[in-house]
């Protein structure tokens, strides 16, 4: 950071050799969020669902900017909302290098940018036929986290305060042949790698990693739908060539993150169809 907020704009300069990645993200109340959530939870989701995309490219977050529409300025919920979003970006090393706020219904809008080595970024379009696909976490917890009547805390933290997958996508350079992180649930983006890479994917829904508390709260049958179409996991669903299978488990340790392999993507049957199911924000 040349000069954070305090001027017109800030001047930021990347480090040699590296690429500038860039994702935008907003929260809509009512939308997104419900009237009167936690704002330290908001403050969190703002940030993590960006840091999520960055993580699904392999890069190193840097910069934030943000943009904060407020129907009243309310010091309590400004102090908890800056804790959410300060303690993630510490825990990331993101400077806050730029922010504007007015009045009107609320809504969070966060931009990120990180930077990735040239050339080393991983993409939704890289995967060849034969890639085992592998996802990150317990997909399916956030879901169920949202879900009327659930008393496990465990879940609500992971709809709550979810755990972008920063250091395992910046570990997955070099290792997956392409990358998506999970919003709007894991067969809708797995669906859309699939799609990028020209490829269908082959999911085996009995190796899907289920936590306990999904089985428990959800059971089995669920369990497996929640964690397939239930979106804001915010985990990693990759595809990793058969020769770097072997050299998965050294750069993603299972004490760094827990990884499972739940399919493959083939060469397609037919025409392709990008409508998977899952979220998609222009269905009523
Ligand atoms: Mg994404």
């Amino acid at each position: 950071v040349l000069l954070g907020i305090g001027d017109d704009a800030a001047l930021l300069r990347p480090a040699p050799g590296t690429e500038l990645v860039a994702t935008v993200d907003t929260l809509v109340e009512g939308r997104h969020f419900l009237a009167g959530a936690d704002p330290r939870s908001l403050g969190h989701r703002a940030l993590a669902v960006s840091l999520s995309d960055l993580a699904a490219m392999g890069a190193a977050p840097c910069w934030a900017l943000l943009a904060l529409t407020l129907p009243e300025a309310d010091a309590t919920w400004l102090a908890a909302f800056a804790r959410g979003f300060g303690e993630l970006a510490q825990r990331h090393g993101v400077a806050l290098v730029g922010g504007n706020t007015a009045r009107g219904p609320l809504n969070i809008a966060v931009q990120l940018l990180g930077s990735v080595p040239q050339g080393a970024a991983l993409r939704r379009s890289g995967a060849r036929a034969g890639d085992a696909v592998y996802v990150t976490g317990t997909p399916g917890d956030a879901a169920a986290g949202r879900e009327p009547g659930q008393r496990s805390a465990a879940l609500r933290e992971r709809c709550e305060f979810p755990v972008p997958r920063v250091t395992a996508g910046q570990a997955l350079r070099g290792i997956a042949s392409a990358c998506i992180d999970v919003s709007d649930g894991l067969a809708a983006d797995l669906g859309k790698l699939a799609t990028a890479s020209g490829l269908e994917a082959r999911l085996q829904p009995l190796l899907l990693p289920l936590s306990e508390d999904l089985l428990a709260f959800a059971g089995p049958q669920r369990a497996v739908e929640l964690a397939l179409s239930g979106g804001e996991d915010y985990e990693l669903c990759f595809t990793v060539p058969p020769a770097r299978q072997a050299g998965l488990a050294a750069a993603l340790p299972p004490e760094l993150c827990r990884i499972t392999r739940i399919g493959t993507v083939e060469t397609a049957s037919g025409p392709l169809d990008a409508a998977a199911e899952g979220f998609d924000h222009f269905r009523s």
